[in-house]
Order: structure tokens, then sequence, then C-alpha cells
């Protein structure tokens, strides 16, 4: 099944819901960091929650990026995702592998930490980014992302993720869901709801067993219950380039960039999401430190 992600809204009006399927996103991720199977867990869960926030803001266009540091283990997570679909991210410690947790699953609450916060950057196509962050409720990222949506954003929320990491490393299964309160949601809808979600077999089972987006969507709200507005492709990818590097070094302390300059006279820089390597010479850095010069001026 390819990945792809599928927006609804319930027929009665009172929830928007997502669903997406993501095991090539987790792949793809895990390939690229070479992840082990605790930090597979921790940003691939990351990025299918980026992705369901990214792709539920009304305006196209627009981008978000995630920051997780709860002092586990894996160190730091950092994401970026867009209303397109396209997500990308990196963990700072992939080679993180715990043992199983009591249920035989990996115990991404203690790789990930909780003492610290999540961190959400609205990135608007024109306008100031807005910044909010809420502390990290278990680590286990989902009920992270509820959290940040219910104090942050004020929408009673439900989101779900998961990733199924295979003995070898590969990812067997990777996908979740967001549901939110619209309002006008009667309270007797919220707790049918809040039953049904407890009754819903393992996200990684469905998942495993190739369920798709709709039927997922299905099984939490009923059969026929829901309409499904629009699907699309969703993929990881990064999208930096030399001239996007070159433009965020001018923003560096020009007596930084000048003594680079001086001494090492070129500079290589590496992209922490794709670990692509763009290489700077002498000429193209002093270009850089002259229009850094222009801007701090
Ligand atoms: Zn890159």
């Amino acid at each position: 099944m390819k990945d792809y992600l599928v927006k609804s809204l319930t027929k009665d009006g009172m929830f928007r819901a997502y669903a997406v399927t993501a095991k090539q996103v987790v792949t793809t991720a895990q390939k690229s960091h070479d992840t082990w199977s605790a930090a597979s867990a921790a940003l691939g869960r990351t990025l299918i929650g980026t992705l369901l926030l990214a792709t539920s803001g009304d305006k196209s266009g627009n981008s978000i990026a995630v920051k997780i540091n709860g002092g586990g283990p894996v160190g730091g997570i950092a994401t970026e995702g867009n209303s397109n679909g396209e997500v990308k991210g990196y963990v700072a410690n992939p080679h993180t592998h715990l043992p199983l947790n009591d249920h035989h699953k990996i115990d991404v609450g203690q790789a990930v930490g909780r003492d610290g916060f999540l961190e959400v950057t609205k990135l608007q196509a024109n306008g100031e980014p807005f910044n909010s962050s809420v502390p990290l409720v278990s680590g286990e990222i989902g009920d992270d992302f509820t959290f940040y949506l219910a104090q942050s954003e004020q929408i009673p929320s439900a989101v779900g993720v998961s990733v199924f990491v295979n003995d070898d490393n590969s990812i067997g299964a990777a996908g979740g869901y967001l549901i939110q309160v619209m309002p006008g949601a009667s309270e007797e809808a919220i707790a049918t709801l809040e039953q049904r979600l407890k009754q819903l077999p393992p996200l990684s089972e469905l998942l495993l067993s190739e369920q798709t987006p709709e039927a997922i969507l299905n099984l939490i709200f009923g059969e026929d219950q829901v309409d499904f507005l629009t699907t699309m492709p969703v993929e990881f990818k990064c999208n930096c380039s030399k001239e996007q590097f070159a433009a965020d070094l001018t923003g560096l302390p020009l007596d930084q960039l000048e003594t680079i300059l001086a001494e090492d006279k070129q500079l290589e820089v590496t992209c922490n999401f794709c670990h692509r390597q763009y290489h700077y010479d002498e000429q193209e850095l002093s270009d850089i430190v002259a229009e850094a010069k222009a801007k701090q001026d």
C-alpha cells in the first residue's frame, strides 16, 4: 500500500478526522538515518504526528516545525512538515535500542523521556513564525500531540500514532489518526467516541493487517458514518538546497563568518535532515559574508 492521508468529516458534522499510512515515510527516515528500533519508533511517531498536524490546518502553503526533547536516550527529535504532505526529520541518537516493555512493545515513552517539552513552530507563507510549547505528558508522542492541541490550540483532540519495527530493524507498519472535536459536538457523541477509541484494536495491529486509512476511520466511527473529503499522497522529502543554506548562513554572526573566510577559506555544510553535503569555495563564502554585511548593517 502506498502512503497516503485521508481527510474526513463525520456525517453529523461533530468530528473532523484524518488518518494516514506512512510505512514508506518511516522506512525512508530509518534508512536515511540508520535508526535502531527505539529511535525508529520515536522519530517515526513524531513524523506521523507532524504530518497529521501540518495537513490539518485550514490554510494551504503553511509548514510546521516540531521539536521534542524529553531527556531520554534518543535525545532531541526535530521534524518539519507542510500542508502538501511532505515531511522530514532526524533524531539526535539514531542508534538507540531498548529492551521491550511488559507488553512486548518498544518503550517509546522511556526512549523519549518526559522531562521536557513538545514545541511547535508554525511558519506561515507570509507572516511571522508562531511558536508554542507544552510540557511532555508521557513521551509516547501521541498523548503529547493530543495535549498540545488541547492546550495550545484549544481543540479537544485524539491523536494515535504507531510504528511497528521488525526484528531486522526494517519498518513493518506505520500510520496514525487525528480526530478533532468540532464546535457544537454533543457531550454524548464525545463520550461515545471515547468509548469506541478504547475498544479499537491496537493501531499497530490494524496497520500490520493492511487496513486502509478509510477502514480505520470506519472502525472508529462506524460503517457509513464518515464523509471522505480528500486523499493526498505523503512522503519523506527534504527540499534543502545550496542557495537555501547560503541564505541561512547570512544570518550567522558576522565575525564568525569572517573568521571562517580568513582561516578556512571554504565551508562544508551537511543537512541534518537528509545528509546531503554542500560545499562553498572562497568566492562563494566571500559572497555570503558580503550578503551578511549588507543585511546586518
Ligand atoms: Zn536536506
